[in-house]
């Protein structure tokens, strides 16, 4: 490419992200007249809501497509590149195994000859051919340290791969707390709606999980304490929910769990006893030197295959607004 072409291509670059970012004002600018509008109130996810319709309204998903696009390829460019780190090291490793097995036995048949060798220097008593035998022991060895080698090496091969294998699960990984992600989130969406088109009888619950007045944790111990709070949580859900459904962070200090085959009247039990046991575990910070009591709201819907699963996470969505409204430490239920 010469300079010219550069010049225009990265022109027409800039043109591209110019034009982007104007859509992106423009759906902001509508967002925001909406949400003042109607008193929403400043809950991130309302914010996200309120921008995707206000994107919808004016022609503009591409804006939202693109962030969508970007966040699914990047995973599976990720992914896709471990992948195939992994399995070439696969193959390498199946080649020196070969290699390895081949080594040894050679090394057995060399150490046959070598002993075949002595007892006929016994009977000959010969300097030199002493000195072949001496020789061919030296080789032996270096055989041997060859062996050796080659082990250390299938082992550390082995060592990559279960780093390899680590890494694709954090692809998927919230990296504080360790449940999984909200690109797992909408990895696991695409599969739901793909599993309920083709199960006439399937149903299934979306909750979720929003920690009360979490901000005034951070304001009055600091953000770690926070974290710590976050990480705590999140194994208690992750404990309660097992056996019987899947824990994502869904951004901030909002959880989500799919639980699939289980009716609305059992579910809405599993959570209150999960609402329970939060309001009565301490969180435990700074080395033990604080505990903080804490509870949590829930919102929770039940979906089956007639219904969009974008649908059933706007309704598990609204009813936790009302159990936040309702004066928080409780769950609402759609349908009631
Ligand atoms: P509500 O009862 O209505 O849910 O009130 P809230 O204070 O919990 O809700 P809000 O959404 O206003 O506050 C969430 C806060 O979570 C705001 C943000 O600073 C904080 N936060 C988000 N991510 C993290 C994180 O990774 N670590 C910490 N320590 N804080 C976080
Ligand atoms: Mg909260």
């Amino acid at each position: 490419m010469n300079r010219s072409q550069l010049a225009y291509k990265i022109e027409n670059q800039d043109k591209k992200w110019k034009d982007t970012l104007m859509d992106i004002c423009e759906v902001a600018r509508l967002c925001l007249h909406n949400l003042v509008g109607s008193n929403t109130p400043p809950l991130p996810r309302c914010y996200e809501r309120e921008f995707e319709q206000a994107a919808l309204h004016l022609g503009k998903e591409d804006v939202l497509d693109m962030a969508r696009v970007d966040s699914d390829r990047q995973a599976y460019t990720i992914k896709t590149a471990i992948l195939q780190a992994s399995e070439r090291i696969g193959e390498a490793k199946l080649i020196l195994r070969d290699f390895d097995q081949e080594a040894r036995r050679e090394l057995g048949h060399m150490e046959h000859h070598l002993e075949a060798l002595n007892s006929q220097l016994k009977l000959f008593d010969s300097r030199g051919f002493k000195a072949i035998v001496d020789s061919a022991v030296s080789f032996k060895d270096c055989g041997q340290g060859f062996v050796e080698e080659l082990s250390r090496v299938i082992d550390e091969i082995d060592r990559q791969q279960e780093m390899l294998q680590a890494l694709v699960q954090k692809v998927h990984e919230d990296p504080l707390t360790g449940v999984l992600n909200r690109r797992a989130w909408e990895r696991d969406l695409k599969k739901l709606s793909g599993f309920v088109a083709t199960q006439q009888n399937a149903v299934y619950s979306i909750v979720i999980a929003d920690i009360d007045n979490f901000k005034d944790i951070n304001d009055r111990h600091g953000h770690p304490v926070g974290d710590a709070v976050l990480k705590q949580f999140a194994a208690i859900l992750k404990d309660h929910f097992s056996k019987t459904g899947a824990v994502y962070r869904y951004g901030g200090d909002e959880f989500t769990v799919i639980v699939k085959g289980f009716d609305a009247g059992s579910v809405q039990v599993e959570v209150d006893r999960l609402r329970q046991r939060l309001s009565q575990a301490t969180f435990v910070a700074m080395g033990g030197m604080l505990r903080i009591r804490i509870s949590a709201s829930f919102g929770l819907s039940q979906g089956n295959c007639e219904m969009d699963v974008k649908s059933v996470i706007s309704e598990a969505d609204e009813m936790l607004y009302l159990a936040k409204k309702a004066g928080r430490n409780c769950i609402i239920c759609h349908p009631s």
